[in-house]
């Protein structure tokens, strides 16, 4: 993966699950809940749909060579990624699981006073949103784009140059963070976007250094003249 300079970064798209949090116990729920509307379509129980969606997946995935999403699963599988994800938002339970961490809340909140930041997710909108307004991430979004947006999953190079065309940089300038490199990065990489994995709070977390160099030094909490008259 390319070093990027960050003297170039004027613009950060986020993926949601998997960078913006870490949580296991709910990727965990949603493969059950992937397995629970497979079972429900084919008329199989919950067993044997993780079981055939998990053969599924490493067939997709030896045959394509990368990564294969839930929704490519899915669709394989004869089933409907629109009503897998309405599947999702009836049973999902987010709140149950994440935990807000004021460290990303932070991260965000100093990197949006510099740059606009954005996500792009196979999540829907619904989830999305709740996900982020728990976390406390909403107020430092510019934008977000789910999957309902095309119904069509990450990675898709047309939603990607969608997404650059609409933030109005060249693709050098709009950095690209997520937790898979064959789902989130390859193709932003391949239009010319510089990316960064992240798989960790901490690999979060050194965005902030890694990009810091090129902003404007951060204003001072007391203003020079103001220091001066107290001194
Ligand atoms: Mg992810």
């Amino acid at each position: 993966m390319a070093a990027f300079t960050s003297g170039e970064i004027r613009a950060i798209v986020f993926d949601l699950d998997g960078t913006l949090y870490v949580c296991d116990r709910f990727a965990a729920e949603i493969h059950d809940a992937s397995a629970a509307y497979i079972a429900g379509l084919m008329g199989i129980s919950q067993d044997e749909a993780t079981h055939l969606m998990a053969a599924t997946r490493a067939r997709l995935t030896e045959a394509s060579g990368t990564v294969q999403t839930i929704s490519a699963v899915c669709v394989e599988l004869g089933g409907d990624v629109q009503e897998l994800h309405n599947f999702f938002v009836y049973n999902l339970r987010p709140e149950t699981y994440l935990v807000r961490d004021e460290r990303v809340i932070t991260l965000l909140g100093d990197l949006a006073k510099q740059i606009p930041l954005y996500i792009y997710t196979n999540n829907n909108r619904v989830l999305t949103t709740r996900i982020i307004t728990y976390l406390g991430l909403d107020r430092a979004l510019r934008a977000t784009f789910t999957i309902d947006d095309t119904w069509r999953a990450k990675p898709d190079e047309e939603m990607v140059k969608k997404i650059v065309a609409e933030i109005g940089l060249p693709p050098n300038n709009v950095l690209f963070v997520g937790d898979r490199y064959d789902v989130d990065l390859r193709v932003p990489e391949q239009l010319g976007c510089p990316v960064y994995l992240s798989q960790s709070l901490e690999q979060l977390l050194r965005l902030k250094e890694l990009l810091t160099p090129s902003f404007p030094a951060d204003k001072p909490a007391v203003p020079a003249d103001q220091q001066a008259a107290r001194s």
